[in-house]
Parts: C-alpha cells; structure tokens; sequence
C-alpha cells in the first residue's frame, strides 16, 4: 500500500498569522483514499502492540485516533482543551508560541500501567504532546509511542520524547 500523502496535504501561508505555514489536513479527510491509506498504516504500524487505549488530542487528533482505536478494538481517550471535560481530572498547561494553553484527560480514563498510544494530527515543538504524555504518566500509565500525520521536524520535537517511539508519515523540512 502506497499514497503520494504530500499531494493531499495543503499548504497554506500565512495562516494563521502573517509568516506561518499552514499544513492543512482537510485534504487528506476529504480524499477518501487518503485517508484510508493513514487510518491503515496506523493499523499495520500498531496492530500487535498491546496497548490499552488510544488517547487523541483535540480536536484533529480525535479524527485520526478514534477509527483506529475501533479497527484495533480499544478505548478511545479524549485529550480536550480545559473546560470541556465533566468530572475528576488530570490538567497540564503547555507553552504556546504566545501564551499559556491547558489540557485537561478525565481520570477515570487511565489506569496505572496501561500502555497508551497517543495521536495528533501534527507535530511541531511537540509542545501540546509533551504536557498530554504527563498527564498519563503522572497517573501510573505508560506513554510507549506517539503517531502523528505529519511532522515539522526542524522544530526538534523528538528531543521531548526521549524512550517514546514517535511516527510520523510525512515530514517537512
Ligand atoms: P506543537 O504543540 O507540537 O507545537 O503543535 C502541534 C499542535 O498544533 C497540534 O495539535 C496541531 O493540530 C496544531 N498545529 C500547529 N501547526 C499546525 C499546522 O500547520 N497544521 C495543522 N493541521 N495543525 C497544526
């Protein structure tokens, strides 16, 4: 199975703000052999690695992570932005370009020593998936990969993720 993924993906300047790049991911979602080819190389990559559950960043993160975990028949954990979630919760805030964000993951949702795949859309700093991963850890679970579509690895986003095994399909320089 093979797919030219960098003719779905669009590039957009200065979006959202005048000097950045955009990498947008509406076209692989709206090219169903596009998409088809990421949800099974998820699959092939990650079919025999046990995990127990698939956690997803919102809010593209979600797309990607949630056909996946019902392929692999696994839980679906929902990293959401503050203010989303009911209930007992893990937060984190992370560094954003200008400013603070938080993530918030229910507590009932992770258990000590599950093994958790986490999924984005995108990788940058690596920022947004570096405070997720301590959400898991500071519960007792165990962050063994990191899948993302894309990656910016010139922003040295696997300098986060020591003892993560972090894919990405496609990489732009
Ligand atoms: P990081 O925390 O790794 O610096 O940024 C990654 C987060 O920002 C991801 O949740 C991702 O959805 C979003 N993001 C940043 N830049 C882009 C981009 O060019 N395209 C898309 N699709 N998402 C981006």
């Amino acid at each position: 199975m093979s797919y030219d993924l960098d003719s779905a993906v669009k590039k957009v300047p200065n979006f959202p703000k005048e000097g950045i790049l955009f990498y947008d991911i509406t076209g692989i979602l709206m090219n169903p052999e596009a998409f088809s080819y990421v949800i099974e190389k998820m699959v092939e990559l990650y079919k025999d690695k046990n995990f127990s559950s698939v956690a997803c960043v919102e809010s593209r993160g979600f797309i990607f992570g949630a056909p996946l975990a019902k392929e692999l028949g696994l839980p679906i954990v929902l990293v959401r932005k503050a203010g989303k979630l009911p209930g007992d919760l893990y937060n984190r805030s992370y560094k954003l370009e200008y400013g603070e964000a938080v993530i918030e993951v229910q507590k009932s949702d992770i258990n000590k020593g599950d093994k958790v795949l986490l999924v984005d859309d995108l990788l940058a700093t690596g920022g947004t998936l570096q405070a997720a991963a301590h959400m898991f850890h500071e519960a007792g679970a165990d962050v063994t990969d990191i899948f993302s579509v894309i990656g910016l690895p010139f922003l040295n986003f696997k300098e986060k993720f020591k003892g993560i095994e972090v894919t990405t399909l496609i990489d732009y320089h």
